[in-house]
């Protein structure tokens, strides 16, 4: 018969039900498969740590965002927000889904073209687009929206040298009543920069304004500031329509629909806390509805969710690494998943969850990561069940943001494999190794040799 192990016996108070000043204590239940594959087959077969994304979550809530706004105003257009998560896979099952491309960037344009997406369904965003950048978008007929007036100026160049019309939208930012007011992005409603712009806009020949654009803000816990945003927007293009006799085509609102993560320092965990979709379609809806927009002129409505899109569909999976003892006698578990790899664990109380049935009773135990630095914290106190070393967690709603704000560092980048809809795991992305590492690495000739 095997040794068993010493553990320190442990006295813990029946909290169950009570809550205290972090709130009401959880248990922790183990998550063993993903989408019917288990857990530790799926490290055996790919490596650890892994990100795992799930298909079937992907549609499954892409299709709930699309019902709740469709059911309430009827000309809605998705365009999936390529810094949430780029892997090609990914945005092709938005596009597949029928959502356009969102980015920010002339590498993502670059990617969107790249996977097929028509030029005339990229929506190009951000502050940093190169001439270069623009006159590509005007040349594929892409939605530029402006967001900034030396910006307008450089497109109205380019525009007069190709010989053609852009089609563009402007970016607006305003008081909603959350705080802190991005104001940094595009122009501002309250000082009148933004009709401004528009102004400006009109009087030019090569420039097409189709559209209006807000994004206020990302993690948003109520509905409440889309409807002022919504209501703002759309009093823009009467104003538009009332001077010019010009209709606005669509208003997009942007992304910033909280995903059910529990912010650091909040009291309730996030999927009690975040708003529903229905209640933001409905604040949005409700606004557009109650404008005074002509009736058969709505325009239509584009949504750019990033993150409560994608976050349910991804997770991360690894390994214990080591079970010690900090210097007061609390426990410490280490495991291969580092910030690294998990870059939302800067505002995020990620859930950590053991990928095995049996365990052992929960004591607080503070969760590290494997890098060799001291902010490695994946936990800094949480109720763990005491796991084994080479035994699995799972951090769940990972999806967005990690794939792309992931960062090398001191180990390779890891596998990400696809769940697809057939129940299959699929790699979507590759991990990355000595030869892929160096390859952009170049050592000059009086460098390379040395002798020690
Ligand atoms: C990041 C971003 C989004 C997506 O935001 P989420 O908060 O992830 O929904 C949408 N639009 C723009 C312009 C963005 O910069």
């Amino acid at each position: 018969m095997e040794k068993k192990k010493f553990e320190r016996p442990l006295i813990t108070r029946i909290k169950a039900g009570v809550p205290d000043k972090y709130g009401m204590k959880s248990q922790i239940k183990p998550l063993t498969h993903i989408d019917n594959n288990l857990v530790a087959d799926l490290i055996k077969e790919f490596g650890s740590p892994l990100y795992i994304i799930s298909e079937k979550t992907i549609r499954n809530t892409y299709q709930s965002v699309l019902r709740a706004f469709t059911t309430r105003y009827p000309k809605v257009q998705m365009a999936w927000s390529y810094k949430t998560n780029y892997l090609n896979a990914v945005c092709n099952v938005y596009h597949q889904e029928g959502s356009w491309a969102e980015v920010v960037s002339g590498f993502e344009y670059q990617k969107a073209i790249a996977n097929g997406v028509p030029g005339s369904n990229i929506i190009f965003n951000g502050p940093d687009k190169s001439d270069e950048d623009l006159t590509i978008a005007v040349e594929n007929g892409s939605y530029i929206h402006l967001d900034h007036f030396d910006e307008l100026h450089a497109l109205i160049a380019i525009t007069e040298k190709l010989k053609k019309k852009a089609k563009v939208a402007i970016r607006v930012n305003m008081d909603t009543g959350i705080y802190p007011q991005w104001d940094r992005f595009g122009f501002n409603y309250e000082n009148g920069e933004a009709w401004s712009a528009i102004n400006k806009i009109m009087t030019q020949p090569n420039l097409d304004l189709l559209g209006l654009h807000t994004h206020i803000g990302t993690y948003i816990m109520s509905p409440m500031p889309y409807s002022v945003a919504t209501s703002k927007l759309a009093e823009l293009a009467v104003k538009t329509f009332r001077k010019f006799n010009h209709y606005i085509k669509y208003i997009d609102m942007g992304g910033g629909f909280a995903s059910k993560n529990t912010l650091k320092g909040a009291y309730l965990p996030g999927s009690d806390t975040c708003p529903s979709f229905d209640e933001y379609a409905e604040a949005i809806s409700q606004a557009l509805n109650n404008s005074d927009i002509q009736y058969d002129k709505m325009p239509t409505l584009i949504l750019e969710t990033g993150r409560a899109l994608i976050d349910d569909a991804g997770y991360l999976l690894g390994t214990v690494l080591a079970n010690k003892r900090l210097a007061d006698g609390r426990r410490s578990m280490i495991i291969d998943i580092g910030i690294n790899n998990l870059f939302t664990s800067f505002w995020y109380e990620h859930t950590i969850m053991p990928a095995q049935e049996q365990y052992t009773d929960m004591d607080d135990t503070t969760i590290y990561g494997p890098l060799c630095m001291n902010i490695d914290v994946i936990r800094s106190a949480v109720q763990f069940p005491v796991i084994e070393k080479g035994e699995h967690v799972v951090i769940p709603r990972i999806g967005a943001y990690n794939m792309t704000q992931w960062l090398q560092f001191i180990t390779y980048r890891p596998k990400v494999v696809m769940i697809g809809m057939d129940g299959k795991p699929y790699i979507v992305r590759e991990n990355e190794n000595h030869e892929t590492m160096n390859a952009l690495d170049r050592v000059p000739e009086h460098l390379r040799k040395f002798t020690l």
